[in-house]
């Protein structure tokens, strides 16, 4: 088969032998693929370090039939996730983006859309600074990836008659109804969680935005409920909870455990 190329997000790298890895790739142009990177370990390698953890990178690749890994030829490194240096809350939202787009997303299955959410909110993260606070950046990805991958959550009808509700008091969100039901359809229904007017009215507002600029910021007062409407969807959605998401508290307001003193041992 011809070379193919196309950006691509680094999801995983895994050692293989002495000399080469296996990596999954997130791409702009294929969706997700996996491929062996021969001589990738090696000192002067063909790929130059780009095959670096959440790096976005020009990959040239000869794609295999069926489920056999793809030979990648070429990597070159566009930019590093860098996090890490300015701090790791940004460095484990990054790593939480990159789970979200390798468990929900199939093999094989191309999202262009999901791949520019990825790399500019990844962008994002590393840049820091107050205009990119991480509860935003990772409110609106969510909300986007759900969208993109025909999981979105329903904020305005109830999604057992249809009917338009209004946005006051308390709102009961089905998690396995995948959105908002009204009081005659709520009895019976299981996993549903109450969410207030504020909070529903942030999360469809992000999930209207186009881009995490536009959504603006997640007021403190609601990121903890936000937080846990997210968390237990997505949860429902891939059968278990995040890895990531016991590092994540800080988006819920909670004091990230990397800053709170270590226990004394006396
Ligand atoms: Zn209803």
């Amino acid at each position: 088969m011809a070379a193919e190329k196309t950006l691509a997000l680094v999801l995983r790298v895994v050692e293989f032998s002495e000399t080469s890895c296996v990596v999954t790739l997130f791409t702009e142009d294929f969706g997700k693929i996996g491929a062996l990177a021969k001589g990738a370990r090696r000192k002067k390698s063909p790929f130059e370090s780009a095959l670096d953890l959440l790096a976005i990178c020009r990959v040239v690749f000869l794609p295999k039939s069926g489920d056999s890994l793809a030979l990648l030829t070429e990597a070159k490194l566009e930019r590093r996730f860098r996090a890490a240096e300015k701090d790791l809350g940004r460095l484990y939202c990054g790593y939480y983006i990159g789970e979200l787009v390798q468990d929900l997303t199939d093999m094989h299955d191309p999202h262009p859309d999901l791949f520019r959410a990825a790399d500019h909110v990844l962008r994002r993260l590393d840049q820091g600074g107050a205009d990119s606070s991480p509860p935003g950046l990772v409110l609106w990805f969510e909300l986007a990836a759900l969208r993109i991958l025909g999981h979105a959550p329903e904020w305005d009808q109830c999604v057992g008659c249809g009917k338009d509700l209004s946005m006051e008091g308390r709102i009961a969100f089905g998690m396995l109804s995948g959105g908002v039901l009204c009081p005659n359809c709520r009895p019976g229904k299981r996993s549903v969680v109450s969410v207030s007017s504020e909070g529903a009215s942030v999360l469809r507002r992000f999930a209207a935005s186009g881009s995490p600029e536009e959504a603006g910021e997640v007021p403190e007062k609601c990121r903890g409920e936000i937080r846990g409407v997210t968390s237990h969807y997505l949860a429902h959605l891939l059968g278990r909870r995040t890895r990531m998401e016991s590092y994540l508290g800080f988006l819920a307001g909670r004091p990230p455990a990397w800053a709170r003193p270590a226990e004394s041992k006396t």
